[in-house]
């Protein structure tokens, strides 16, 4: 672990109220939010024990028009809100998309900085905003020794590749679709050691590199790897030149996974995949220095670390 501030024990976010508690611990809950200790002993008693969370379980018993948000969150995470249905939702320049229950979700970029501000328009045109601090976290260098020098030095023609390949990947995260597959508790797409976490500056070579933008976990070769959670399939090329096998998988409303270096993938394009369903399998393709998952994720294309939607978990 490497983040600076360490999470209260029993629960890891503070939750914003912007109205009375009543009602709304049930979403939160099986929204998959931890509670601070007090809020979880004012709450414990209504509460139903943890179930995963599914955006039809998210249904508020009654609608009402408070905004839910995490109070604070860390660089690098995927943020659930809730808002009353109906309302116009914008952060960051974008106007989210909600669901039928009034759930939305964003991302907090690496370097993103405090307070973000979320702004509704509720159905009756009543307007508020919630703020939410970013907590800074430590960004410690990771040397990468021994990777192929034609990846970190690539000719010109192969710059010229890479930028195509990348531009075709990008494209596949424009999309806003309305499945609410985020919403569920996000589980490991392969067992193993982590090497690599999200964030980390990267020296390659001796050459500095973009920051390490998702996690990478250790397993052989040919290890099937999971759906985290289901999702629809709007990438998959078996051969791009840094990535090697690359997949992506949309979760819904901007929210997607990234998978590389992979040596086989049993999907395609379309395909519609459930949680834990084999969609592929362990390599070391592309630039890669043993066989291993890359597991990224994306709010559209800001990328988020797919430990801290993991840890968003009961
Ligand atoms: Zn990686």
């Amino acid at each position: 672990m490497t983040w600076r501030p360490r999470p209260p024990a029993g629960g890891r976010v503070a939750i914003a109220l912007h109205g009375k508690l009543a009602d709304q611990g049930r979403w939160w809950h099986r929204a998959g939010f931890a509670l601070v200790p007090t809020l979880f002993a004012l709450s414990a008693a209504v509460l139903p024990s943890p179930a995963v969370a599914d955006d039809k379980a998210a249904a508020p018993a009654t609608s009402d028009d408070r905004l839910v948000f995490p109070a604070s969150v860390q660089q690098g995470a995927m943020v659930l809100g809730k808002v009353p249905p109906g309302s116009t939702v914008t952060h960051a320049g974008r106007t989210l998309r909600t669901t039928g229950y009034g759930t939305v979700v964003f991302g907090v970029g690496r370097d993103a900085v405090g307070p973000l501000v979320v702004s509704v328009v509720r159905p009756d045109g009543s307007r508020e905003e919630a703020g939410i601090a970013v907590a800074a976290r430590d960004w410690p260098l990771q040397r990468v020794n021994g990777v192929p020098a034609k990846t970190v030095d690539p000719p010109p023609a192969i710059a010229e590749r890479i930028r195509r390949e990348q531009a075709r990947v990008a494209a596949a995260r424009v999309r806003d679709d309305a499945r609410a597959d985020f919403t569920q508790a996000f589980v490991r797409p392969v067992e193993g050691r982590i090497s690599g976490r999200f964030g980390r500056a990267r020296v390659y070579n001796g050459k500095p590199g973009a920051p390490h933008s998702g996690m990478d976990i250790a397993a052989a070769s040919g290890t099937p790897v999971l759906a985290p959670a289901a999702g629809v399939v709007t990438f998959a090329d078996k051969d791009l030149y840094l990535t090697g096998g690359t997949l992506l998988v949309d979760h819904g409303h901007g929210i997607s996974s990234n998978f590389l270096h992979l040596s086989r993938i049993d999907v395609k394009v379309g395909d519609r995949v459930e949680q834990g369903q084999v969609i592929a399998a362990v390599g070391s393709t592309g630039r890669s220095t043993g066989p291993h998952l890359h597991w990224g994720m994306s709010w559209f294309d800001v990328r988020i670390d797919p430990q801290l939607v993991l840890e968003r978990t009961p």
